[in-house]
């Protein structure tokens, strides 16, 4: 039985895990738990999963979960009272809990940072839901994987797509996974993409689109700030720069794709031609339940793919123009170093500027692209941890002061 951790488990990727875990009892073990504020949703998960420790991002909140727990009927309690901790460093001691063997990362943004780090110090297996922090400090993140010999499995689903038609070459068997050298025989990626909430919209419609717009994905359901991403296709950009960490290619050989029926979720392409998809319906708890029980694959009674449902498959060019995100997320990548942690702080605090009605959803791109711009004078190119934390407080503020520009 495995023992799982679930950073960020009151989110959409988290919520998800646990539903596996309760699925799979025989196969799972939830032992700690991290959320950021929902207390209500918290204390169910403490009772339906007794975990053994439990970390709140809001230290404040702690005193009140606490009271909520002690005020629950003798029926209504956990089995075990869970150890309660807070703030910064109960997150870090959630990632690395000792009786854990895979961290599952859905905290949302950067936040996720520290507490990733923790679990690859403690040599934990990883599935990385958590994207902005392997883009952000991909060069600080490689190193320690290698030195700690954590395996960085993608719950991404399109680099769950590509990891899993890479299953069977020395670089899966090896547990290469994470070493951000080129995987051997592998030429290039194809990343698909829905094309957001906007795919069917012109330029000119765009100028109108609101925050509830931008937060009904087609397709997929997910998290408000991911889903804005997918709006914009900076989320589709954010993953250029994972696959490059994750799999070692050249940029030059990572492309984008619309694809709307979301169903193949990335294809690879091999050294002799060949090219390999991974096909399903869009539902995020396949390539969740692969990081938790790979190398293995458990039987499931889940809805199956009929192509004759489906019944066609397109494909399209990504229109540039109408989505600038995607260049800049090129630009950041290629440029590497603090490029990437600048480029993906501008992008949070953008996205939550307009989740706030702050800001139009076409200023999105234009802060970011203001942000990277003024980074280049103070761009490092290789950066300790410091310098990326840095860089990213920065360019959130950076943000903030343009945002009052606009
Ligand atoms: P959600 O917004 O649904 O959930 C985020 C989780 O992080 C919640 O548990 C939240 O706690 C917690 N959280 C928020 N802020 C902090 C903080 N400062 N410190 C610690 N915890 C915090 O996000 P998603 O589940 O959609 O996404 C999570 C990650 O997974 C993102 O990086 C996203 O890009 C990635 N991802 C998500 C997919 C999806 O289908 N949702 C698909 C692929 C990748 P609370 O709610 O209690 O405040």
């Amino acid at each position: 039985m495995k023992a799982i951790s679930v950073l960020g488990s009151t989110g959409s990727i988290g919520t998800q895990t646990l539903e596996i875990a309760e699925e799979f009892p025989s196969q799972f073990r939830v032992v700690a738990l991290s959320a950021g504020r929902n207390l209500s949703l918290l204390v169910k998960q403490i009772q339906k999963h007794s975990p053994e420790a439990v970390a709140l991002a809001d230290e404040s909140l702690l005193p009140e979960l606490k009271e909520r727990l002690e005020n629950l009927s003798i029926q209504e309690k956990p089995k075990n009272m869970p150890r309660l901790l807070g703030g910064q460093d109960g997150l870090n001691v959630i990632a690395s809990w000792e009786h854990a063997d895979l961290v599952v990362t859905g905290i949302v943004g950067c936040a996720g940072l520290l507490p990733t780090l923790s679990a690859i110090r403690a040599g934990k297996d990883l599935a990385l839901a958590n994207k902005e922090t392997l883009i952000a400090a991909g060069p600080v993140v490689l190193p320690e994987l290698k030195r700690s010999g954590s395996r960085l499995l993608p719950a991404d689903s399109e680099h769950s797509a590509i990891f899993q038609c890479l299953q069977g070459t020395p670089w899966a068997d090896n547990a290469r996974l994470s070493t951000g050298e080129p995987t051997p025989g592998l030429r290039g990626i194809h990343l698909t993409a829905s094309g957001g909430a906007f795919r069917d919209w012109s330029i000119d419609e765009l100028k109108k689109a609101t925050v509830d717009d931008a937060t009904s994905h087609p397709n997929w359901s997910m998290g408000r700030k991911i889903t804005v991403d997918s709006a914009t296709l900076m989320n589709k950009g954010l993953e250029v720069i994972e696959a490059h960490y994750l799999f070692g290619l050249d940029y030059k050989h990572i492309e984008i794709l619309i694809h709307p029926q979301s169903i193949i979720h990335s294809m690879v392409e091999l050294t002799d031609s060949s090219v390999l998809a991974q096909l399903g319906w869009p539902d995020m708890k396949l390539p969740i339940l692969y990081c938790m029980s790979w190398p293995s694959r458990l039987e499931t009674p889940w809805r199956r793919l009929k192509l004759t449902e489906v019944g066609q498959l397109n494909f399209l060019e990504p229109n540039t123009k109408k989505y600038p995100c995607m260049e800049l997320a090129y630009a950041a990548g290629k440029a590497g170093g603090t490029m990437p942690a600048a480029l993906n702080a501008a992008n949070e605090e953008a996205v939550a500027q307009f989740l706030d009605e702050k800001i139009h959803f076409l200023d999105i791109p234009k802060l970011i692209e203001k942000a990277c711009e003024k980074h280049k004078q103070d761009y490092q190119e290789i950066p300790s941890l410091e310098d990326i934390l840095s860089v990213d407080n920065w360019a959130r503020e950076i943000v903030r002061e343009s945002t009052k520009e606009l």
